[in-house]
Order: C-alpha cells, then structure tokens, then sequence
C-alpha cells in the first residue's frame, strides 16, 4: 500500500498548506484536526486532503503527532468551500480553517457531544418498570422522571434536579433504556403560533421562491413595515417541512430578541442561534449540531456563514446592506457574499431582504443575476411616513435642535404620543476649545479630536479608547475658558429633560446600553409606553419598531453627505430611510423631520420626493460613470507601523513588484495615507488596485501577493489586503 501523505492546512499566518505524514501504523481521514510539529513548536491544523505525492522529498516530511478527531468535522463540501474562501480573501488558509471552528475545537479540545444534551426512554425502556431497580435508586429516579417526559429532559435540568447523574444515566444508556437526543432540534411541545393572511405581493414573493428548483438569488426589496419577516417565516415552513436546514442572518442578534422569539413561535421550533453573545461551549454545541444536518433553523451573525450545514435548504439574509456583513479585521469577508456562495453550492435559493438594498445588489438585478421581489405597501393597515427637509440655514439652534422641531415635539408629546430623535454622535460634544486661542483637544495617539464626555467628566477618544480628565485650563495658554462646540446625544438629553421637564425621556446609545441586558430593557420599556421621548444613535435604526412613535426628528443629516468615503451617501440614505421608518408602523401614520443646512442637495431631495429606488439608479448612474463598484472590483492593501514613514516605504516596495507584474486592465492608486492616518498610534497608509474584471484582478493579487511575502520589511509592520473593501477607514 502507497503511503498516505496528508495536506495540511495548519492553524498559522501563512498563506500555504503543509504535507505531514500520518503517524506510523495509523490511516488518516480528510476533515480530522491533527497536531503537527511546526518549526520549534507544534501545532493543530486540519487535514484537508489525502495525497500520494508530494513536492518534498519522502525524507524531509515530518510526521502529524497525533490525529485529535476520530470523526471528520469537517465534510468535503466544507472543506472546497473554505478553500475557495482562503483564495477569494486571499487569506492563508490554516486562518480560515480555524475561524469556521468554534474556539473550543481551535485550541484542540473535544468537540462536546450531543449526548451531553439531554435523553429520553427507548421503547424498551418504556416497559421498564422503575420498581425493579431498587437497587440502583437514582437510575429507578431518572427512569420514572423521562416516563414522565416523553419529549426527553435535557442534561441541563436533570442535574438541577438530580444533581450529578451523568453516572446513573450512562448505565442507563447501557441497559439500553434510555437513549441521548439532540432535544434543541426537537419541535417544541406548543402550537405555532398562526400566521396573518398574506398579502397579494407576500404571496406572489412566496410563490416565486418557493417554485425555484436549485440556485437562485432573490433580492426581496420590501419598504420597512411590508413584512418581509413573514414571507421568510413561511419559505422557511416550507423548506424546514422537507427535512432540511435553513440559514438566516441577521445584522446583530442581541439587539433584536424578538426576531429569535418570532421565528421560534411561528415556525414551533427553537432556532439554533450562534453569535458572539454566547459562551465558547455553547457555541461549541450550536456549531456540531448544524454540522449534523437534519432539519433545523440556524438563526445568526457574520459568523454563522462559515458554520457546516450539510442539508442546505434556504439561506435567508435580512438587512443585506448592513455594513455589519462585512468582516473589518482578519479575513475581510462579506458573510452576505459568502451566504449566496453557500446557496449556489448547496444548490438552493437565497433571499436577500431589504428596504434599502445595497446599490450591488441592485446592480445584480439590473443584469439579471438576481431576481427582484418587490413590496411596495406596508402590511396590514399601516401607511407610509411623511418626509420633509427642515432647512436650519440662520435658525437659531437649542443643543442642535431648532424651534421648528422643538414645536413639533412638542405637539406630538401634548398628544399622549411617541417622539424619536436621531443624532449619531454620542457623547457630550464631539470638540472641547480653548476660547482664547483656539486650542483643540486631540488624541495624542490618533489624528482624531477627543469627544467630550460629561458624565465621566473626561475626554474620550472613540477610535482608540483613550481617556483622560478635562482639563482645568488650556494647556497652551492657561486660559480658563474651554468651550465645547457641537453637540452629542448626551448633551441633546440635557436639553430635551429642560425643556420637556414632565417627559420620560430615554437614551439610547453606547454608552447609556454598556451594562449587559440594559438595552433589552429600554426597549422593552419603550414598548411598553413608558417613555414618551426616544434619543438615540443608530442602534435605533436597526429593526426595532416603535408603533406608537409618529414622529421622527433627524438632527443632523449633513454629516452623511460630505463624508470621505465614496460610500458615504449611499449610508447615508439607508440610514435615514431606516430610521424614518420606526415611525408609525400601525394605525397611526409617521411623520419624519430631516434638519440640514443643504435643504437643495439634489440627492437629498431625490431621495426624499421619490424614494429609496430612485436615489439608487441615480447613485448607480453616478457610479458607472466613475467606474467604481459595482462596475468595477477593488482591493485594498493596507500597512501600518508606529514609525512614521514606514508603511508608507512598504506600499512603495509593493507598487514596484506590482508594477513589474503589470497585467491589462489593472489599476492601482495609492500610496496615500488612511483618511486618518495615524490611530493608537501607528501610521497608516493603503494602496488601492482596481480592475473591472473581477477574474482577472484575483489571477493579479495571488501573483502579487506571493511577491509581497517575499518583502522583508512587511515582517516589520502589519499589512493585509482587503478584498470587496466597504470602507476606506
Ligand atoms: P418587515 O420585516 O418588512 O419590517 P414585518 O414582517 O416585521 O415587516 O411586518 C411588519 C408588521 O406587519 C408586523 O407587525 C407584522 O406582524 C405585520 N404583518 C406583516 N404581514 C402582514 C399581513 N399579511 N397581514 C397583517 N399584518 C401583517
Ligand atoms: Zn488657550
Ligand atoms: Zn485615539
């Protein structure tokens, strides 16, 4: 027999697989964790392919130290998946591998298994009497206890009641009475919850996903309020209903309860959920039991896209334009990218849902690459907000507010109803000034002014964490009079308890959610009409609805449309569309009040008289025009160093080598320095490369890249390639 020869892909930062033999006398599958000697020390990696010949001379193989799984965790398909992952970020590969494990399983440890989740009796057990085992009183216990529960107990509640009974239940297992079970996959014991009647658009958005035989991209463009979230409660019926798996992303879970509560009631199942609130164990056990398969709901973030699902059946992505999709450190990978790879591997639809879909996305179906499933009314009774521009040129400004708003404000409270105001900038005031010479206060690591915090009575920097005290006077003068100029959220709460004294008013932003659970329980208080006054920053705009809000006020809208990005309006216009509509969701319709100083920006306006579609072929245009994405496909290499001049040199060297690998159609732009260049202290500078066909720019960065690893002094700073970038930074 040829001896085996096993490649592997081993947890380390370099962009290239090692060939091991297996340890002597011992067959290794593919998809088994193994460790390895790796230059002095040992590793884990996973073996992903089973060789007979390698490029090394038989000699000079070392031999894997011990395989670590008896059972592959990682299947065939998983494993061509991740690899394409590995050389589409172009990431090394043993990085990959080891972020689609959970941590537990990374650093080598028993992936834990499902009997550890609870039992129920076999038919034999059935028939046990539990008098006969008088002798053994605590199996004769457990016995009459699963008799009582037909539907299994999990692990967790028998040791709360019995404590520690793993001994008892093993020899139960053993008799073979009772049997292990993976009760979360379970239906639950209560009836669904009934759906409403679907609409017209609902069901003909059903109908046609639900006739798609195989792969196919969907882009459900439904205004907030139209109830996309039923048409994936029912798909997911469906597919759930023939046995197989269904994925569902979601920007972030922990903001939003009641999306896990709503699809566990309608569909009678608990969604597996896996996200970074959990604990390493855990998410240890979501992860093996979605890599077992049968059927089951997946409900997750970022993450759960490189999660095994090997009965694929629907892959649903809510909110496909959120930024949080986007991975900004490690392996840059866009999860709503990856979630229609999955879909086109597995053979079966995906549904991107959104009231403001990203202008790819849009682009997708204008050339036929995805279908577009439209609703365009709100569901139910619910009518559409009112949406005005508030020119604030000359107003007069309380804490950003001007009287015009403040008078609506003020109406809608006197109506016993809802008010929510939106400035994304918390903090007190986003700049601290010396009034006699003009000081400002910086971060003394970042290019970044330090935000005003008046309940820590410090400065703050949001891009490096860094605090410090007020000061008492200028630094630079030692004059006593420092002023803050702007506002954030924490200021305008000020105002607004001055001026509404006899109003509940509730913040909602980083700062005032930092203690666990507290945001679910502002929330839940807002629901419950318990505050009449709302502030926040954009965690507001993420899926939350506030029924009996009827007004929305947008404080500053301009800083959107003057941002550095070429992104910057198109998040603007999300946002703004999003936030506008937490209004008035039921029987009561919303109005949306945008203050600006630019009440004639043409897009503004666009967006504001025709709507979210409009605004987007305009972008589109404006962007075809330019040639950036989606008509054309970036990648962005960053570096970074503390010492000036350094990341810089580094760009430069890595220009040359591209340059003397020149292909057609390849541009490259740069080095420049980040739009803020220096941050926690290092300086940083990107260099951008650009090609309108996609194949060609990924044959061009592999070759390049492979170059660049030969650099020494990239082993002295940090750099990375970001490929699809979303955002300069
Ligand atoms: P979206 O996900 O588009 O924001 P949702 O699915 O959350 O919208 O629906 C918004 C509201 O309308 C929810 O309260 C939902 O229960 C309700 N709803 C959705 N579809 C219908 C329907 N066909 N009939 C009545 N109410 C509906
Ligand atoms: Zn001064
Ligand atoms: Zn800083």
């Amino acid at each position: 027999m040829q001896a085996q020869i096993l490649r592997i892909a081993v947890f380390a930062p370099l962009r290239r697989l090692y060939d091991y033999l297996p340890p002597e006398g011992v067959t290794v599958r593919e998809g088994v964790r193994v460790l390895v000697p790796f230059g002095r020390s040992r590793r884990i990696g996973i073996v992903i392919e089973v060789i007979k010949r390698s490029d090394l001379a038989p000699d000079r193989l070392k031999r894997v130290i011990e395989v670590l799984d008896l059972e592959t965790l990682l299947g065939t398909e998983e494993i061509g998946f991740l690899s394409w992952v590995a050389s589409y970020y172009q990431h090394p590969p043993g990085e990959v591998y080891a972020s689609a494990l959970p941590v537990l399983l990374r650093l080598g440890k028993v992936a834990p298994s499902n009997s550890a989740i609870g039992w129920r009796l076999t038919n034999e057990g059935r028939s046990i009497n539990p008098e006969q085992l008088r002798r053994a009183p605590k199996q004769a216990e457990l016995l009459t206890a699963l008799g009582h529960h037909p539907e299994g107990i999990s692990q967790a509640n028998l040791t709360a009641d019995y404590g520690n009974c793993r001994p008892a239940l093993l020899a139960l297992c053993e008799r073979g009475w009772i049997e292990s079970q993976q009760l979360q996959l379970l239906p639950q014991v209560s009836n669904p919850v009934p759906a409403p009647v679907l609409n017209e658009e609902q069901r003909q958005a059903v109908d046609a996903v639900s006739s798609t035989e195989g792969f196919q991209v969907f882009l459900l463009h439904g205004v907030t309020g139209s109830g996309k979230t039923e048409v994936y409660l029912e798909i997911a019926r469906q597919v759930l209903r023939q046995q197989r798996q269904v994925l569902v992303m979601v920007p972030e879970i922990a903001l939003t309860p009641q999306t896990t509560q709503r699809f566990g009631e309608r569909l009678g199942i608990s969604p597996l959920l896996l996200h970074s609130g959990l604990s390493d164990k855990e998410r240890a056990l979501a992860w093996s039991q979605a890599a077992q398969g049968k059927a089951m709901l997946l409900l997750g973030t970022r993450s759960a896209v490189l999660t095994p699902l090997p009965d694929l059946g629907l892959v649903i992505v809510d909110e496909e334009h959120d930024l949080s999709f986007k991975q900004q450190d490690g392996i840059r990978y866009s999860a709503r990218d990856l979630a229609i790879l999955r879909a086109s591997r597995a053979g079966c639809p995906v549904v991107l849902g959104s009231a403001t879909p990203s202008l790819e996305a849009l682009h997708n179906v204008l050339n036929g690459r995805f279908a577009e499933l439209r609703l365009t009314q709100r569901a139910g009774t619910a009518r559409p907000p009112l949406i005005q521009l508030l020119d604030i040129r000359s107003a007069p400004l309380e804490a950003g507010m001007s009287k015009a708003l403040l008078a609506e404000v003020g109406l809608t409270l006197g109506r016993g109803e809802q008010v929510l105001l939106f400035l994304n900038r918390r903090g007190f005031a986003p700049i601290l000034i010396c009034h006699d010479c003009g000081w400002t206060a910086q971060c003394r690591h970042c290019d970044a002014r330090m935000t005003v915090h008046f309940q820590e009575n410090g400065l703050w920097c949001h891009h490096c964490g860094y605090f410090q005290r007020v000061p008492q006077q200028c630094p630079d003068c030692q004059g006593p009079r420092l002023i803050t100029l702007g506002q954030g959220t924490e200021q305008v709460e000020t105002a607004l308890q001055a001026l509404f004294p006899a109003q509940s008013l509730v913040r909602i932003d980083r700062d005032s959610t930092r203690r666990k659970g507290s945001l679910q329980h502002m929330l839940e208080q807002v629901r419950q009409g318990k505050h009449s006054l709302l502030l926040g920053t954009q965690m507001l705009a993420k899926g939350h609805d506030f029924p009996n809000v009827t007004l929305v006020g947008i404080l500053d809208v301009d800083q959107g449309l003057f941002g550095a990005d070429f992104r910057a309006t198109e998040r603007m216009a999300q946002l703004l569309i999003q936030v506008a509509g937490r209004a008035g969701r039921a029987d009561k319709p919303g109005r949306v009040l945008i203050q600006t100083h630019h009440a004639d920006h043409p897009l503004l306006n666009l967006l504001i008289q025709q709507g979210y579609p409009a605004f987007a072929s305009e972008m589109l245009a404006e962007r075809r025009a330019a040639s950036l994405p989606p008509f054309s496909h970036q990648a962005l290499l960053r570096a970074e160093s503390p010492r000036r001049g350094e990341a810089e040199e580094f760009l430069r060297l890595a220009l040359g080598l591209g340059r003397d690998q020149a292909m057609p159609g390849i541009e490259m732009w740069g080095p420049v320095p980040a739009p803020m260049e220096r941050r926690a202290g290092r300086f940083r500078y990107q260099l951008l490369t650009q090609s309108t066909n996609r194949t060609q720019l990924h044959r061009y960065l592999g070759r390049w890249l492979e170059a660049i690893e030969g650099l020494k002094t990239g082993h002295l700073l940090r750099w990375s390639i970001d490929v699809d970038p979303q955002e300069m930074l």
